[in-house]
């Protein structure tokens, strides 16, 4: 049954833009399912935001797979990843890139992350709980960084942690709504282009 939705999932990401097979391949490979709490497994393939506990959710397949195409992944690229959450995209990026460095402040939902792969054997992922907004200096420089928390503002740690040419990828809040925001770093700035409408949990600073 679940095979059957994502063959369907798969399809339906392909009609709303998303090309790169890497990236549909790698939604087929790793099972949604295993970040999702038991009660809304059968809903694991459709296409919405779950809750997945401490308030938080798993976001909408179409909105990991248009973050993570804007993002223009190579295999040998360093990533950053603010917000675990249930720590579905950093499996797909871990797929993607040479290494996933991903932030969780919620300590329950990165111990329960840190478990699934495990479980599902991705060793290319290393996590932290920390405020990722602080960044990561002792990665430093990332190639990509993929914000996964409505934000009001890029930190100054966080611009000045990605590479030259590098790009950042965030759902930014904007007049009472939420547009993803792709960043690219070019002579030391920021330049930003705006794509979809979506909504995320609100970035936060601090632990818990
Ligand atoms: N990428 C996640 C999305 C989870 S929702 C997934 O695939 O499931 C967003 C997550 O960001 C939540 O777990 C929330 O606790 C976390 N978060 C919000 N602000 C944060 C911050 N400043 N640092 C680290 N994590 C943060």
């Amino acid at each position: 049954m679940l095979d059957v939705k994502k063959i369907r999932l798969i399809l339906e990401l392909r009609e709303a833009g998303i090309s790169d097979t890497k990236i549909l391949s790698a939604i087929e490979k790793i099972p949604r399912e295993k970040f999702i709490p038991e009660n809304f497994r059968n809903q694991a393939y459709d296409n919405l935001a779950l809750p997945i506990g401490d308030n938080q959710t798993i976001s909408q397949p179409f909105v990991v797979a248009k973050m993570t195409q804007l993002l223009e992944i190579h295999q040998n690229h360093k990533i950053l990843e603010i917000g675990t959450g249930s720590g579905y995209q950093s499996a797909i990026l871990s797929k993607l890139a040479r290494r996933v460095y991903t932030i969780e402040r919620i300590k329950n939902l990165l111990i329960k992350a840190e478990k699934v792969f495990e479980d599902l054997k991705i060793s290319n992922i290393v996590a932290k709980y920390a405020d990722g907004n602080l960044g990561w200096k002792e990665q430093i420089p990332f190639d990509r960084i993929i914000i996964t928390a409505a934000t009001n503002k890029i930190s100054k740690e966080i611009s000045s942690q990605i590479h030259e040419g590098g790009i950042i990828v965030s759902p930014m809040v904007n007049n009472n709504k939420q547009i993803i925001i792709k960043y690219t770093k070019i002579n030391n700035v920021l330049k930003s282009e705006i794509f979809d409408d979506v909504l995320f949990v609100p970035n936060l600073s601090g632990t818990e």
